[in-house]
């Protein structure tokens, strides 16, 4: 990955005018901020530009107000949440552009953050638009990009603001870029993939592109059904997309040239009901009940995968084993995911994981901390990992 600019490349900055694109899209319940992880993530980026006496100006988006002013996505909502994790008082100004947020930005003494009210309330921020674009550059002297999350779309306040001005990744986006790096960009070999989840469908393009940079894949979760089913392997009721046996038969033909080993489970835990310590037996994948579904990978499949764990200077993981949200299905994940951790504490292995269901079933497994990096990015991080180019990080690696 080409060089980017840092917070480190920015030291004369007092009285500046710094626009910080951050990430706000956080969960509400009843009016409420219910998880404050988001906020957490870019309070340090925030912190270091007012301890450095800018005038710290944020924008970000929240929900899908699709260009339109809606009272419940705005800003303000969350601006007491903002104010609470970085214990310092934040300004909220009416409107991104125009009057509102110049008053306020006049108002600024050096160190003091404003919050812009929701980006996404003109049509102009999605559509990239150049006129929307110039009104929130005039508002700033300089351009930081903490949000990684939103960088897979090229929205204004994403993309278009790095080409009016001077462009800087903020601490959130460095560390998620360098664990990226480490992940899939130069990795240590060897490199091993988890994919779980669902469905294959919704993770073609990242099976694709994993095969050709990995050195094994292992897949679990309900797609591996999909690979056996596509393999001749009777799957019973299982989760499967048998009109995707030809796109499973591709990638591991695909897997093959490009010389990397496919897991797929051995074993598995099945169950006649999708639901919390629904009775269930373990089975030999060739054994599988015409009337049960598997709902997680089984004990000699773990061990597999634990294997390979073990081997790997690298893992990326996306989705977990089995249907890890009911027990005690959640069985293969949480080993696997302790394993993973383990030889990440022992200094054995860089650990890069991502994308939505991940990081919960991290958590449950209580691990995520030990993980060397765990991405809050959905999109953003599924993409990077499908090798796609990110239209927020390019701009900032360019010039
Ligand atoms: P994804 O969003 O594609 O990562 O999928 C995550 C979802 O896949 C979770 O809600 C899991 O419960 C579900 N899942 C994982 N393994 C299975 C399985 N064997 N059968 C059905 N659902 C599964």
């Amino acid at each position: 990955m080409p060089a980017f600019k840092t917070l480190d490349d920015l030291t004369d900055i007092a009285g500046k005018r710094v626009l910080v694109r951050v990430d706000l899209n956080v969960p509400v319940t009843d009016g409420k901020v219910s998880d404050t992880t988001r906020i957490e993530r870019v309070a340090p980026t925030i912190k270091e530009l007012s301890d450095k006496g800018a005038k710290v100006i944020l924008l970000a988006h929240f929900g899908r107000p699709k260009g339109e002013p809606v009272a419940d996505q705005s800003l303000s909502l969350i601006a007491p949440a903002v104010e609470e994790v970085l214990d310092q008082s934040v300004a909220f100004a009416s409107d991104c552009i125009g009057a509102p947020a110049t008053d306020a930005i006049a108002k600024m003494e050096n160190g003091d953050i404003l919050l812009l009210e929701n980006t996404r309330f003109h049509k102009g921020e999605e559509k990239n638009e150049a006129g929307f674009t110039a009104e929130l550059a005039k508002n700033g002297d300089i351009f930081v990009n903490d949000a990684f999350s939103a960088a897979h779309r090229a929205h204004a306040s994403t993309e278009g603001l790095a080409h009016h001005l001077p462009a800087y990744a903020g601490r959130t986006m460095q560390a998620e870029l360098e664990a990226l790096e480490k992940g899939l960009g130069k990795p240590t070999r060897p490199v091993v993939a988890i994919v779980g989840g669902a469905k294959v469908s919704t993770k073609i393009d990242l099976l694709s592109n994993l095969v050709t940079k990995v050195d094994a894949l292992v897949i679990g979760g309900g797609m591996a059904n999909t690979f056996l089913a596509a393999q001749g392997i009777n799957v019973g009721k299982s989760l499967c997309e048998h009109d995707l046996a030809d796109t499973a038969r591709s990638i591991l033909e695909t897997a093959k040239t490009a010389g990397c080993a496919i897991v797929l489970p051995v074993d598995g835990v099945v169950a006649r009901e999708f639901k919390a310590n629904a009775a269930n037996e373990t089975v030999d994948v060739s054994a599988i009940p015409a009337d049960a579904m598997m709902l997680d990978v089984g004990p000699k499949s773990v061990e597999l995968v634990n294997g390979w764990i073990e081997k790997a200077a690298t893992l990326v993981w996306n989705g977990p084993l089995g249907a890890f949200e009911i027990t005690p299905f959640d069985k293969a994940t949480v080993s696997a995911a302790e394993h993973a951790a383990a030889q990440t504490r022992a200094g054995k292995l860089v650990s890069v994981a991502g994308g939505g269901d991940t990081v919960s079933a991290l958590n449950h497994a209580g691990v995520a901390d030990d993980f060397s990096y765990v991405s809050t990015a959905g999109g953003a991080f599924l993409e990077w990992m499908e090798g796609k180019e990110l239209p927020g990080v390019a701009v900032l690696t360019k010039g």
